[in-house]
Protein backbone atom coordinates (compact mmCIF):
# COMPACT_ATOMS: atom_id res chain seq x y z
CA UNK A 1 0.00 0.00 0.00
CA UNK A 2 0.88 3.42 -0.76
CA UNK A 3 2.44 4.98 2.00
CA UNK A 4 0.28 8.97 2.58
CA UNK A 5 2.29 10.49 5.97
CA UNK A 6 5.60 10.33 7.60
CA UNK A 7 5.58 10.92 11.09
CA UNK A 8 8.58 11.15 13.10
CA UNK A 9 8.91 8.93 16.78
CA UNK A 10 9.52 11.76 19.50
CA UNK A 11 13.38 10.73 20.02
CA UNK A 12 13.72 11.71 16.92
CA UNK A 13 13.02 14.89 16.53
CA UNK A 14 16.28 17.20 15.81
CA UNK A 15 17.71 18.72 19.26
CA UNK A 16 19.79 21.52 17.14
CA UNK A 17 18.86 24.26 14.86
CA UNK A 18 20.50 24.64 11.64
CA UNK A 19 21.96 28.65 10.94
CA UNK A 20 22.59 28.56 7.49
CA UNK A 21 25.09 32.10 8.03
CA UNK A 22 28.11 29.71 8.78
CA UNK A 23 27.63 27.93 5.06
CA UNK A 24 26.93 30.74 3.22
CA UNK A 25 29.28 31.58 0.43
CA UNK A 26 28.80 35.03 1.08
CA UNK A 27 27.44 36.41 4.07
CA UNK A 28 24.61 38.42 4.58
CA UNK A 29 25.68 42.60 5.09
CA UNK A 30 25.51 44.06 8.66
CA UNK A 31 22.55 45.91 10.00
CA UNK A 32 23.75 49.40 10.17
CA UNK A 33 23.06 51.98 13.05
CA UNK A 34 20.89 54.42 10.53
CA UNK A 35 22.67 58.09 12.12
CA UNK A 36 26.12 56.27 12.15
CA UNK A 37 25.78 53.64 9.60
CA UNK A 38 28.69 51.61 11.64
CA UNK A 39 27.68 47.73 11.87
CA UNK A 40 25.41 46.60 14.79
CA UNK A 41 26.87 44.89 17.49
CA UNK A 42 24.82 42.40 19.95
CA UNK A 43 24.98 45.30 22.32
CA UNK A 44 23.22 48.13 20.44
CA UNK A 45 20.13 45.25 19.50
CA UNK A 46 20.13 43.49 22.76
CA UNK A 47 18.42 46.49 24.45
CA UNK A 48 15.29 45.71 21.93
CA UNK A 49 15.51 42.00 21.58
CA UNK A 50 16.58 39.11 23.86
CA UNK A 51 20.21 39.18 24.15
CA UNK A 52 20.51 35.14 23.07
CA UNK A 53 18.14 36.33 19.82
CA UNK A 54 20.82 38.91 18.64
CA UNK A 55 23.68 36.83 19.55
CA UNK A 56 21.78 34.46 16.71
CA UNK A 57 21.21 36.84 14.91
CA UNK A 58 24.56 38.03 14.13
CA UNK A 59 25.89 34.68 14.64
CA UNK A 60 27.89 33.68 11.31
CA UNK A 61 30.31 30.65 12.65
CA UNK A 62 27.93 28.06 14.18
CA UNK A 63 26.30 25.59 11.73
CA UNK A 64 24.11 24.06 14.69
CA UNK A 65 22.52 25.69 17.66
CA UNK A 66 21.50 23.87 20.42
CA UNK A 67 17.52 24.12 21.22
CA UNK A 68 17.08 24.57 24.67
CA UNK A 69 15.52 21.57 26.54
CA UNK A 70 12.55 23.28 27.95
CA UNK A 71 11.79 24.16 24.51
CA UNK A 72 12.04 21.01 23.17
CA UNK A 73 9.94 20.12 26.15
CA UNK A 74 6.84 22.20 24.40
CA UNK A 75 7.91 21.81 20.67
CA UNK A 76 7.03 17.92 21.87
CA UNK A 77 3.38 18.97 22.73
CA UNK A 78 2.81 19.18 18.40
CA UNK A 79 6.19 17.80 16.83
CA UNK A 80 6.99 16.25 14.74
CA UNK A 81 4.54 17.70 11.73
CA UNK A 82 3.57 15.13 9.45
CA UNK A 83 5.70 14.62 5.98
CA UNK A 84 2.43 13.97 3.49
CA UNK A 85 2.29 12.77 -0.14
CA UNK A 86 -0.33 14.96 -1.63
CA UNK A 87 -1.91 11.86 -4.33
CA UNK A 88 -5.30 13.08 -4.52
CA UNK A 89 -4.00 16.56 -5.91
CA UNK A 90 -1.39 15.16 -8.18
CA UNK A 91 -4.20 12.80 -9.58
CA UNK A 92 -6.11 16.26 -9.85
CA UNK A 93 -3.39 17.95 -12.18
CA UNK A 94 -2.62 14.59 -13.62
CA UNK A 95 1.16 14.85 -12.88
CA UNK A 96 4.14 12.54 -13.10
CA UNK A 97 5.36 14.61 -10.51
CA UNK A 98 5.35 13.63 -6.68
CA UNK A 99 3.90 15.93 -4.37
CA UNK A 100 5.26 16.07 -0.51
CA UNK A 101 4.14 18.84 1.57
CA UNK A 102 5.34 19.63 5.04
CA UNK A 103 1.81 20.40 7.33
CA UNK A 104 3.24 23.00 10.13
CA UNK A 105 -0.72 23.75 10.18
CA UNK A 106 -1.38 21.14 12.98
CA UNK A 107 -0.68 22.41 16.38
CA UNK A 108 -3.49 24.59 18.19
CA UNK A 109 -1.90 28.04 16.74
CA UNK A 110 -2.19 26.98 13.38
CA UNK A 111 0.53 27.85 11.36
CA UNK A 112 4.33 27.16 11.78
CA UNK A 113 4.97 30.47 13.79
CA UNK A 114 5.05 28.62 17.06
CA UNK A 115 8.02 27.26 16.08
CA UNK A 116 9.92 30.73 17.12
CA UNK A 117 7.76 32.05 19.81
CA UNK A 118 8.21 29.51 22.16
CA UNK A 119 12.18 30.19 22.04
CA UNK A 120 12.09 33.67 21.83
CA UNK A 121 10.30 33.73 24.95
CA UNK A 122 11.75 31.33 26.58
CA UNK A 123 15.16 33.41 26.12
CA UNK A 124 13.06 36.69 26.95
CA UNK A 125 11.91 35.20 30.58
CA UNK A 126 15.65 33.48 30.68
CA UNK A 127 17.02 37.27 31.34
CA UNK A 128 14.76 38.57 33.89
CA UNK A 129 12.30 40.19 30.99
CA UNK A 130 8.57 40.64 32.43
CA UNK A 131 6.69 41.81 29.23
CA UNK A 132 6.95 41.50 25.77
CA UNK A 133 5.52 42.95 22.76
CA UNK A 134 5.12 42.13 19.13
CA UNK A 135 3.38 43.11 15.37
CA UNK A 136 0.84 41.14 13.84
CA UNK A 137 -0.51 41.08 10.33
CA UNK A 138 -3.00 38.34 9.66
CA UNK A 139 -2.58 37.59 13.64
CA UNK A 140 -1.10 34.00 13.44
CA UNK A 141 2.20 35.70 14.70
CA UNK A 142 0.49 37.77 17.74
CA UNK A 143 -1.49 34.08 18.68
CA UNK A 144 1.66 32.23 19.07
CA UNK A 145 3.73 34.90 20.91
CA UNK A 146 0.40 34.99 23.05
CA UNK A 147 0.39 31.23 23.70
CA UNK A 148 4.30 31.01 23.89
CA UNK A 149 4.40 34.41 26.58
CA UNK A 150 1.90 32.62 28.85
CA UNK A 151 3.39 29.60 29.14
CA UNK A 152 6.81 30.68 29.82
CA UNK A 153 5.36 33.70 32.85
CA UNK A 154 5.27 36.42 30.60
CA UNK A 155 2.88 39.41 30.14
CA UNK A 156 2.44 39.97 26.16
CA UNK A 157 1.53 43.59 24.40
CA UNK A 158 0.42 42.74 20.64
CA UNK A 159 -0.23 45.34 18.01
CA UNK A 160 -2.68 43.78 15.11
CA UNK A 161 -2.41 45.55 11.33
CA UNK A 162 -5.90 47.24 11.53
CA UNK A 163 -7.17 45.71 8.41
CA UNK A 164 -6.40 42.13 9.32
CA UNK A 165 -8.01 42.53 12.73
CA UNK A 166 -11.57 43.60 10.60
CA UNK A 167 -10.86 40.70 8.52
CA UNK A 168 -9.92 38.15 10.98
CA UNK A 169 -11.86 39.45 14.39
CA UNK A 170 -11.29 35.50 15.57
CA UNK A 171 -7.55 36.27 15.90
CA UNK A 172 -7.61 38.59 18.12
CA UNK A 173 -10.17 36.41 20.27
CA UNK A 174 -7.41 33.84 20.19
CA UNK A 175 -4.48 36.39 21.52
CA UNK A 176 -7.03 37.41 24.18
CA UNK A 177 -8.18 34.22 25.12
CA UNK A 178 -3.88 33.32 26.19
CA UNK A 179 -4.08 36.56 28.14
CA UNK A 180 -2.70 39.22 25.77
CA UNK A 181 -3.72 42.76 25.46
CA UNK A 182 -4.54 43.43 21.75
CA UNK A 183 -4.26 46.88 19.97
CA UNK A 184 -5.65 47.76 16.42
CA UNK A 185 -2.59 49.49 14.41
CA UNK A 186 -1.98 52.37 13.73
CA UNK A 187 -3.39 53.33 17.13
CA UNK A 188 -3.75 56.58 19.43
CA UNK A 189 -1.41 54.80 22.12
CA UNK A 190 1.94 55.23 20.63
CA UNK A 191 4.05 58.73 19.70
CA UNK A 192 4.43 56.64 16.13
CA UNK A 193 1.02 55.66 16.18
CA UNK A 194 -0.55 59.07 16.79
CA UNK A 195 2.01 60.47 14.09
CA UNK A 196 0.92 58.26 11.62
CA UNK A 197 -3.23 58.58 11.96
CA UNK A 198 -2.15 62.70 12.00
CA UNK A 199 -0.70 62.28 8.49
CA UNK A 200 -3.07 59.67 7.33
CA UNK A 201 -6.00 59.16 9.24
CA UNK A 202 -7.61 56.39 7.35
CA UNK A 203 -4.43 54.48 7.57
CA UNK A 204 -5.69 50.55 7.22
CA UNK A 205 -1.99 49.69 8.96
CA UNK A 206 0.62 47.40 7.71
CA UNK A 207 2.87 45.48 9.03
CA UNK A 208 5.22 48.28 9.13
CA UNK A 209 2.93 50.72 11.26
CA UNK A 210 2.71 47.64 13.93
CA UNK A 211 6.18 47.10 14.16
CA UNK A 212 6.94 50.90 15.00
CA UNK A 213 4.29 50.89 17.58
CA UNK A 214 5.46 47.70 19.16
CA UNK A 215 8.85 48.70 19.05
CA UNK A 216 8.79 51.78 20.59
CA UNK A 217 6.82 50.23 23.60
CA UNK A 218 9.51 48.59 24.04
CA UNK A 219 12.19 50.85 23.75
CA UNK A 220 9.90 52.91 26.50
CA UNK A 221 8.66 50.47 29.35
CA UNK A 222 11.14 48.94 31.37
CA UNK A 223 11.79 45.16 31.68
CA UNK A 224 10.01 44.62 28.06
CA UNK A 225 11.34 43.19 24.94
CA UNK A 226 10.44 42.89 21.74
CA UNK A 227 9.39 39.96 19.39
CA UNK A 228 9.31 39.65 15.41
CA UNK A 229 7.65 36.78 14.09
CA UNK A 230 9.56 37.07 10.39
CA UNK A 231 12.11 38.50 8.20
CA UNK A 232 15.06 38.08 11.18
CA UNK A 233 18.39 35.57 10.79
CA UNK A 234 17.21 34.28 14.37
CA UNK A 235 13.75 33.62 13.45
CA UNK A 236 14.94 31.54 10.56
CA UNK A 237 16.90 29.49 12.56
CA UNK A 238 14.33 28.62 15.14
CA UNK A 239 12.34 27.51 11.79
CA UNK A 240 15.01 25.45 10.43
CA UNK A 241 13.03 22.46 12.67
CA UNK A 242 10.68 22.27 9.85
CA UNK A 243 13.28 21.86 7.31
CA UNK A 244 15.66 19.24 9.75
CA UNK A 245 12.56 17.11 10.10
CA UNK A 246 11.33 17.26 6.47
CA UNK A 247 14.39 15.83 5.77
CA UNK A 248 14.55 12.86 7.81
CA UNK A 249 10.66 12.19 6.98
CA UNK A 250 12.05 12.59 2.97
CA UNK A 251 14.80 9.96 3.72
CA UNK A 252 12.02 7.72 5.11
CA UNK A 253 9.50 8.10 1.73
CA UNK A 254 12.61 6.80 0.05
CA UNK A 255 12.97 10.45 -2.38
CA UNK A 256 14.71 13.62 -1.73
CA UNK A 257 13.38 17.02 -3.17
CA UNK A 258 13.91 18.36 -6.61
CA UNK A 259 12.25 21.57 -5.86
CA UNK A 260 11.47 23.23 -2.61
CA UNK A 261 8.56 25.89 -2.67
CA UNK A 262 7.36 28.07 0.48
CA UNK A 263 5.41 30.84 0.35
CA UNK A 264 7.32 34.25 1.06
CA UNK A 265 6.31 37.03 3.65
CA UNK A 266 9.54 38.26 5.77
CA UNK A 267 11.20 34.52 4.64
CA UNK A 268 10.64 32.48 7.78
CA UNK A 269 8.64 29.98 7.01
CA UNK A 270 10.58 29.81 3.72
CA UNK A 271 13.97 29.68 5.11
CA UNK A 272 12.49 26.92 7.47
CA UNK A 273 12.08 24.14 5.29
CA UNK A 274 14.06 25.36 2.34
CA UNK A 275 17.81 25.91 4.39
CA UNK A 276 18.65 22.69 6.01
CA UNK A 277 17.98 21.39 1.86
CA UNK A 278 20.23 24.31 0.63
CA UNK A 279 22.97 23.30 3.06
CA UNK A 280 23.61 20.47 0.65
CA UNK A 281 23.71 22.38 -2.46
CA UNK A 282 26.37 24.60 -0.94
CA UNK A 283 28.13 21.85 0.88
CA UNK A 284 27.25 18.40 -1.12
CA UNK A 285 26.95 19.65 -4.96
CA UNK A 286 23.03 18.84 -5.02
CA UNK A 287 21.14 20.65 -7.04
CA UNK A 288 17.29 21.14 -5.71
CA UNK A 289 15.76 24.17 -6.97
CA UNK A 290 14.15 26.42 -4.45
CA UNK A 291 11.05 28.65 -5.26
CA UNK A 292 9.70 31.76 -3.03
CA UNK A 293 5.97 32.48 -3.83
CA UNK A 294 5.18 36.19 -2.74
CA UNK A 295 2.15 38.20 -4.07
CA UNK A 296 2.15 39.89 -7.08
CA UNK A 297 0.92 42.94 -5.10
CA UNK A 298 3.45 42.67 -3.08
CA UNK A 299 6.53 41.90 -4.81
CA UNK A 300 9.89 42.51 -3.07
CA UNK A 301 11.62 39.67 -3.92
CA UNK A 302 11.22 39.78 -8.20
CA UNK A 303 10.64 43.89 -8.47
CA UNK A 304 12.40 44.77 -5.38
CA UNK A 305 15.23 46.79 -5.01
CA UNK A 306 18.44 45.66 -2.83
CA UNK A 307 19.66 47.99 -0.59
CA UNK A 308 19.86 49.39 3.19
CA UNK A 309 16.04 49.82 4.03
CA UNK A 310 14.18 50.28 7.37
CA UNK A 311 12.08 47.29 8.69
CA UNK A 312 9.18 49.52 10.05
CA UNK A 313 7.18 52.46 8.64
CA UNK A 314 8.55 55.36 10.95
CA UNK A 315 12.84 54.28 10.71
CA UNK A 316 12.69 53.35 14.39
CA UNK A 317 14.52 50.02 13.26
CA UNK A 318 18.42 49.28 12.23
CA UNK A 319 19.03 49.65 8.61
CA UNK A 320 18.47 46.14 7.20
CA UNK A 321 20.15 44.94 3.71
CA UNK A 322 17.17 43.39 1.59
CA UNK A 323 15.27 43.49 -1.35
CA UNK A 324 12.46 46.36 -0.73
CA UNK A 325 9.93 47.60 -1.92
CA UNK A 326 10.49 50.73 0.14
CA UNK A 327 9.66 51.39 4.33
CA UNK A 328 6.04 53.06 3.28
CA UNK A 329 4.99 50.54 1.02
CA UNK A 330 1.52 50.47 1.31
CA UNK A 331 0.57 47.06 0.06
CA UNK A 332 -3.38 46.13 -1.17
CA UNK A 333 -5.54 44.65 1.37
CA UNK A 334 -5.41 41.06 -0.42
CA UNK A 335 -6.07 38.49 2.05
CA UNK A 336 -2.69 36.63 2.95
CA UNK A 337 -2.27 39.12 5.72
CA UNK A 338 0.94 37.33 6.34
CA UNK A 339 2.66 38.27 3.32
CA UNK A 340 1.94 41.68 2.93
CA UNK A 341 5.48 42.78 4.34
CA UNK A 342 8.10 45.38 1.98
CA UNK A 343 11.03 43.48 2.63
CA UNK A 344 12.55 40.10 2.49
CA UNK A 345 14.98 38.92 5.31
CA UNK A 346 18.86 39.53 5.15
CA UNK A 347 19.88 36.14 4.67
CA UNK A 348 17.43 35.59 1.58
CA UNK A 349 18.36 39.10 0.08
CA UNK A 350 22.47 37.54 0.19
CA UNK A 351 20.71 34.37 -1.75
CA UNK A 352 19.15 35.58 -4.22
CA UNK A 353 21.51 38.10 -4.99
CA UNK A 354 24.21 34.93 -5.10
CA UNK A 355 21.46 32.69 -7.54
CA UNK A 356 20.89 30.26 -4.88
CA UNK A 357 17.15 30.72 -4.98
CA UNK A 358 14.40 32.57 -6.67
CA UNK A 359 11.04 34.49 -6.27
CA UNK A 360 7.89 34.26 -8.21
CA UNK A 361 5.01 36.45 -7.69
CA UNK A 362 1.13 35.18 -7.95
CA UNK A 363 -1.69 37.42 -8.55
CA UNK A 364 -4.46 36.81 -5.65
CA UNK A 365 -7.23 34.97 -7.87
CA UNK A 366 -4.60 32.21 -8.86
CA UNK A 367 -3.81 31.36 -4.85
CA UNK A 368 -7.17 30.97 -4.11
CA UNK A 369 -7.95 28.63 -7.14
CA UNK A 370 -4.74 26.61 -5.66
CA UNK A 371 -6.42 26.89 -2.36
CA UNK A 372 -9.68 25.41 -3.13
CA UNK A 373 -8.53 22.83 -5.73
CA UNK A 374 -6.00 21.77 -2.46
CA UNK A 375 -9.02 21.84 -0.05
CA UNK A 376 -11.16 19.57 -2.73
CA UNK A 377 -8.71 16.99 -3.02
CA UNK A 378 -6.28 16.57 0.07
CA UNK A 379 -9.45 18.10 2.39
CA UNK A 380 -7.31 21.02 4.19
CA UNK A 381 -8.49 23.98 4.12
CA UNK A 382 -4.79 26.58 3.72
CA UNK A 383 -4.17 30.00 4.90
CA UNK A 384 -4.50 32.00 2.18
CA UNK A 385 -0.76 32.73 2.78
CA UNK A 386 0.36 28.74 2.23
CA UNK A 387 -1.99 28.99 -0.85
CA UNK A 388 1.16 30.60 -2.76
CA UNK A 389 3.25 28.12 -1.84
CA UNK A 390 0.24 25.71 -3.62
CA UNK A 391 -0.20 27.95 -6.98
CA UNK A 392 3.72 28.06 -7.34
CA UNK A 393 3.79 23.51 -6.61
CA UNK A 394 0.41 23.40 -9.15
CA UNK A 395 2.55 25.58 -11.73
CA UNK A 396 5.35 23.30 -11.66
CA UNK A 397 3.92 20.03 -11.20
CA UNK A 398 1.97 21.27 -14.71
CA UNK A 399 5.47 21.79 -16.11
CA UNK A 400 6.18 18.53 -15.43
CA UNK A 401 3.21 17.18 -17.56
CA UNK A 402 4.32 18.63 -20.54
CA UNK A 403 7.67 17.42 -20.19
CA UNK A 404 6.95 13.96 -18.23
CA UNK A 405 9.27 14.80 -15.74
CA UNK A 406 9.06 12.62 -12.66
CA UNK A 407 9.92 15.45 -10.18
CA UNK A 408 10.22 15.35 -6.88
CA UNK A 409 8.24 18.44 -5.06
CA UNK A 410 7.99 19.78 -1.63
CA UNK A 411 6.50 22.63 -0.08
CA UNK A 412 5.76 23.87 3.15
CA UNK A 413 2.06 24.42 4.18
CA UNK A 414 2.54 26.82 6.45
CA UNK A 415 -0.68 27.15 8.19
CA UNK A 416 -4.40 26.61 8.02
CA UNK A 417 -6.89 29.23 6.95
CA UNK A 418 -10.05 27.96 9.46
CA UNK A 419 -10.29 31.70 10.96
CA UNK A 420 -9.97 32.76 6.93
CA UNK A 421 -13.04 31.97 5.78
CA UNK A 422 -14.55 35.54 5.08
CA UNK A 423 -11.84 35.14 2.52
CA UNK A 424 -13.13 32.07 0.89
CA UNK A 425 -16.65 32.91 0.78
CA UNK A 426 -15.44 36.17 -1.08
CA UNK A 427 -13.76 34.31 -3.15
CA UNK A 428 -16.56 31.49 -4.03
CA UNK A 429 -18.89 34.71 -4.16
CA UNK A 430 -16.65 36.31 -7.38
CA UNK A 431 -15.54 39.45 -4.89
CA UNK A 432 -12.17 39.16 -4.79
CA UNK A 433 -9.78 40.48 -7.31
CA UNK A 434 -6.09 41.00 -8.45
CA UNK A 435 -4.14 43.50 -7.82
CA UNK A 436 -1.29 44.80 -9.96
CA UNK A 437 1.92 47.34 -9.26
CA UNK A 438 2.81 49.89 -11.86
CA UNK A 439 6.43 50.33 -11.61
CA UNK A 440 5.71 53.94 -10.57
CA UNK A 441 3.82 52.28 -7.82
CA UNK A 442 6.85 51.01 -6.74
CA UNK A 443 8.98 53.89 -7.61
CA UNK A 444 7.31 55.73 -5.25
CA UNK A 445 8.18 54.18 -2.05
CA UNK A 446 11.30 55.61 0.38
CA UNK A 447 14.21 53.42 0.65
CA UNK A 448 16.63 53.87 3.40
CA UNK A 449 16.99 57.19 5.45
C1 LIG B 1 3.26 34.69 8.91
C2 LIG B 1 2.88 33.67 7.97
C3 LIG B 1 3.52 33.57 6.71
C4 LIG B 1 4.55 34.54 6.24
O1 LIG B 1 5.70 34.71 7.01
P1 LIG B 1 7.09 34.07 6.66
O2 LIG B 1 8.00 34.62 7.70
O3 LIG B 1 7.49 34.53 5.29
O4 LIG B 1 6.96 32.62 6.76
C5 LIG B 1 3.14 32.55 5.88
N1 LIG B 1 2.18 31.68 6.22
C6 LIG B 1 1.53 31.75 7.40
C7 LIG B 1 0.46 30.77 7.71
C8 LIG B 1 1.88 32.74 8.31
O5 LIG B 1 1.26 32.80 9.49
Amino acid sequence: MKQKKFILQESEIPTQWYNIQADMPNKPLPPLHPATRQPLGVDDLAHIFPRECCEQELNTKDAWIDIPEPVLEKYKYYRSTPLVRAYALEEALGTPAHIYFKNESVNPLGSHKINSALPQCYYAKQEGTTNVTTETGAGQWGAALSYAAKVFGLEAAVYQVKISMIQKPYRSSIMRTFGATVEGSPSMSTRAGKDIITKNPTHMGSLGTAISEAVELAMTTPGCKYTLGSVLNHVAIHQSIIGLEAEKQMAMAGEYPDTVIACFGGGSNFGGIAFPFMRHNILDGKTTEFIAAEPNSCPKLTRGKFDYDFGDEAGLTPLLPMYTLGHDFKPANIHAGGLRYHGAGMIVSQLIKDGLMHGVDIPQLETFEAGVLFARTEGIIPAPESSHAIAATIREALKCKETGEEKVILFNLSGHGLIDMTAYDQYINGDLMNYTLTDEDIAKNKIGV
